[in-house]
């Protein structure tokens, strides 16, 4: 599933444990279930959204 994809400019970097770029059909903003929106995992960055804590993943379907 780890598809390598550019930054859109003007967007939030994407993070690893987003499914597709911010921006993409069928998508949709979620809480990071890593860090449940903290953007932070026993006091350190969380990987998954990048510190964000929000990813992006497909909405249904998949
Ligand atoms: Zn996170």
């Amino acid at each position: 599933m780890a598809i390598p994809h550019p930054d859109p400019p003007g967007r939030r970097p994407t993070a690893p444990g987003d499914d597709a770029p911010p921006g993409t059909p069928a998508t949709g903003e979620n809480v990071c279930r890593t860090c449940r929106g903290t953007g932070r995992v026993e006091g350190r960055r969380c990987e998954d959204c990048g510190g964000s804590g929000i990813v992006t993943e497909g909405i249904g379907g998949a």
